[in-house]
C-alpha cells in the first residue's frame, strides 16, 4: 500500500516535513520534523546522530551530544538535509542517503524509558504489548495496518456510494435481534430492571431502512456479540454492512463483489479475478466444509461405490469419503492416532487411514485394515483416488454430511496454511439449507436467521422435509475464513408464518421477540436483501496477519479483557445502585 507522505497534506504550524519524506533532491534545504527519538548513537565527543520517527519513517538527526535526548522523547528539530558521510548510508532505510544537520532541537516531551522496544522487528510478548498499546501503536506494524484498515474503509465506502448507497447510521443501544448468538446487555438507570440490547448486527434495523423506502442502505457497522473469542473473532467487530430493496441474490452478490474487488485493488495493487460461486452442496461435497480453503487444491474423493456391498465392516455406511494427501505416507502411528481421535471429536465411528507403498507386483496399502480388502475393493480404491507411492489415504464412512465434514476439517487441519498466506482465494458459497439441525425442543433451528426467505423451489418442503429445504442465503469466503453472510429476506408475511411455524415460533412468541417488524411489514415491504462482511477479516488478509487483533487498534485478549484499561472492572456501588443492579457473587 502507498503509504500517504505527502508533505504539503501533512505540513502543520510546528513541521514542514514528514521524518520518512526526505530525499537527496531535498539537499540543502531546511526543514523542521517532529517525532519520537529512535535510537541514539554518540559520535565523537560531541555529537550524537539520533534516528527520529513519525508514522512516515525515520531520518537521522545529528545533534549536539550535550543535548539530553533519550530513547521515546519527542523532539522537534530544525536543520538542513544533507548527504550523509561516505560509509554510513543506509540503503535499508527509504532516507538512508541523508541526514539533518546542524539541527537545533526542541524537546517538546520527556519520556520514561518504554516497557519495550518499538523496533519492528523485536519479538514482543502479546500481553506486554496490548498492556502498552499505545507505545505498540507507534511501531511501524501497527501503523501500516491501521492504514490499511482506513484504505479499506475509504475504498468500501467509495464502492457503496458510486452504487448509490446512503450510509445510515443505527442504535447502538437497541433491542434483541435475531443472529442467535449471546448479547450484551445495558441497564437502564430510568427502567430499573429493563435493559438494552447492545446489536449483533443492525439486521433488523436495516430492514426497517427498507420498509422506510431508503432503498439502498450501507454503514460501516460495529457488531456486538458475547462468544468465545478466537483468531478471527473478538466481542465487538466491524462490518460492511447492506441492504437493497427490489433486487435478487445476484444483485447482491455483484455489489460486494465490487466492493471487495475495489478495495482489494486499492489496498494490494492488483485486481482479483471475478468471485467464483459455489453451491452449499458442492462446497460440502467436494471440501467437506461451507468455508472451502481453495489454496488448497485437495478434494475429498468418493468412494461408496467401491465400498457398496463390501464385507468391510468398517466401511458399511451411506457414503465412504477419502482424502489423499500426497506424501505423507511416513506419518507416525501416534499422529495417526491423533487424526483419529479428532475425527471422533467431530462425530465419526473411526478414522481408516491406507499408506500407499511400493509392493512387489505393484502398489501397496499398508493399514490395519487391508487385510479385511478384496483386491477389487483395493485396485479400485487405488485407481479412484489416483494415490502414488508416499501418499497417505484417509477415509471416513458415514452418513454424508458426518463424512464430509470430518474429512473436512482434516483436510484443513493437514494442509490449510496460514490464513493470511499465498494468493487470495475469494469463493461465494450458495443454496445454503434453511435449516440446520434442532433445537432444544426438537424443532428446526435457523441456519442463518428467521427472515431468511426459502428457495423458490423448495417452499412446498417447509412442511413435509424442512432439513431439504434450501434458502436464499449466501456467504463469502477467503482463505477458509468466512467473510461476511446474508440473505434474501421474507417480506411476504404467508411464507414468514410457514417459517416461524417450522422453527416452532408461535404467532405470540413471533410478536414478542420481533413484533416492530413484523408490525412495518404490514405497512408495505419491498422485497429486499443484504449481507454483512467482516472487514477486521479482510483487512488482517490484505495486511498478512493471522489474527484480526493485529489490525483493531485496541483489541480485547483471548479471554475478553482490556490489558490496558482494565476493563471489564467493577464500578462503584453507588452507579449500580443507580442503574437498580445489586452484584451477587459467581456461584462456584
Ligand atoms: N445480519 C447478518 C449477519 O450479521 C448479515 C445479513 O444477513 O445481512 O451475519
Amino acid at each position: 500500500m502507498n503509504e500517504s507522505t505527502d508533505v504539503s497534506r501533512q505540513a502543520t504550524t510546528l513541521r514542514d516535513a514528514l521524518c520518512g519524506s526526505l530525499r537527496l533532491e531535498d539537499i540543502d534545504q531546511t526543514v523542521t520534523v517532529c517525532g519520537w527519538v529512535g535510537r541514539r548513537r554518540e559520535h565523537g565527543e560531541h555529537l550524537a546522530f539520533v534516528d527520529l520517527r513519525d508514522h512516515s519513517g525515520i531520518i537521522q538527526c545529528v545533534i549536539d551530544g550535550s543535548v539530553d535526548v533519550r530513547s521515546e522523547y519527542v523532539l522537534r528539530v530544525t536543520g538542513t538535509i544533507r548527504h550523509r558521510p561516505d560509509g554510513t548510508v543506509n540503503d535499508k532505510l527509504a532516507t538512508g542517503e541523508v541526514e539533518i544537520g546542524d539541527c537545533t532541537v526542541e524537546v517538546l516531551s520527556a519520556a520514561e524509558p518504554p516497557p519495550f522496544s518499538l523496533e519492528d522487528r523485536a519479538e514482543i510478548d502479546e500481553q506486554v504489548r496490548l498492556r502498552h498499546r499505545f507505545l505498540d501503536l507507534r511501531r511501524p506494524r501497527m501503523q501500516r495496518n491501521l492504514r490499511i484498515r482506513a484504505g479499506v474503509n475509504r475504498a468500501l465506502r467509495a464502492a457503496m456510494d458510486a452504487q448509490g448507497f446512503v450510509e445510515v447510521e443505527t442504535p447502538i443501544l437497541w433491542a434483541p435481534t435475531p443472529e442467535g448468538s449471546r448479547e450484551f446487555a445495558v441497564p437502564s438507570r430510568l427502567h430499573h430492571g429493563s435493559f438494552y440490547v447492545l446489536p449483533q448486527s443492525p439486521q433488523l434495523a436495516k430492514q426497517l431502512l427498507m420498509v422506510g423506502g431508503l432503498d439502498r442502505y450501507f454503514q460501516i457497522a460495529r457488531c456486538m456479540r458475547d462468544e468465545d473469542l478466537r483468531a478471527d473473532r473478538q466481542f465487538e467487530f466491524t462490518q460492511l454492512d447492506i441492504e437493497a430493496s427490489f433486487v435478487t441474490q445476484d444483485d447482491i452478490l455483484g455489489f460486494i463483489s465490487g466492493a471487495v474487488l475495489d478495495a482489494a485493488e486499492i489496498v494490494t495493487g492488483d485486481r482479483p479475478t471475478e468471485i467464483p460461486v459455489m453451491t452449499w452442496h458442492e462446497a460440502m461435497d467436494r471440501y467437506g466444509s461451507d468455508k472451502p480453503d481453495l489454496r488448497v487444491p485437495e478434494q475429498l474423493i468418493d468412494l461408496s461405490e467401491v465400498f457398496a456391498d463390501s464385507e468391510v465392516r468398517a466401511f458399511s455406511a451411506p457414503v465412504v469419503k477419502a482424502l489423499r494427501l500426497s506424501g505423507h505416507s511416513g506419518m507416525s502411528r501416534s499422529m495417526l492416532d491423533g487424526l483419529t481421535e479428532q475425527a471422533k471429536l467431530h462425530g465419526a465411528k473411526g478414522l481408516a487411514w491406507f499408506r500407499v507403498l511400493d509392493g512387489e507386483d505393484g502398489l501397496g496399502l499398508d493399514s490395519p485394515l487391508d487385510r479385511f480388502l478384496s483386491d477389487d475393493e483395493r485396485s479400485k480404491v487405488l485407481a479412484i483416488t489416483g494415490a502414488v507411492a508416499g501418499d497417505l489415504l484417509l477415509m471416513v464412512a458415514d452418513e454424508w454430511r458426518l463424512a464430509s465434514e470430518v474429512l473436512g476439517t482434516l483436510r484443513s487441519t493437514l494442509l490449510s496454511p496460514p490464513v493470511s498466506e499465498g494468493a487470495p482465494h475469494y469463493l461465494w458459497v450458495v443454496d445454503f439449507p434453511m435449516f440446520d439441525g434442532v433445537d432444544a425442543a426438537g424443532n428446526p433451528s435457523a441456519a442463518h436467521h428467521p427472515f431468511t426467505m426459502p428457495h423458490p423451489d423448495d417452499l412446498d418442503l417447509l412442511e413435509t422435509d424442512p432439513h431439504a429445504v434450501r434458502s436464499q442465503a449466501y456467504d463469502l469466503v477467503l482463505n477458509g475464513w468466512e467473510l461476511g453472510s446474508g440473505s434474501v429476506r421474507i417480506h411476504r408475511s404467508d411464507i414468514q408464518s410457514r417459517v416461524f411455524r417450522a422453527l416452532g415460533i408461535s404467532d405470540e412468541d413471533a410478536e414478542e421477540r420481533f413484533g416492530f417488524l413484523l408490525g412495518a411489514f404490514r405497512y408495505g415491504a419491498p422485497p429486499h436483501a443484504g449481507f454483512g462482511m467482516g472487514i477486521d477479516r479482510l483487512v488482517a488478509i490484505f495486511a498478512g496477519e493471522d489474527n484480526i487483533r493485529e489490525v483493531i487498534a485496541f483489541p480485547k485478549t483471548q479471554s475478553g479483557t482490556d490489558l490496558m484499561t482494565g476493563a471489564p472492572a467493577a464500578i462503584p456501588a453507588q452507579n449500580l445502585l443507580e442503574l437498580g443492579l445489586r452484584p451477587q457473587p459467581r456461584e462456584a
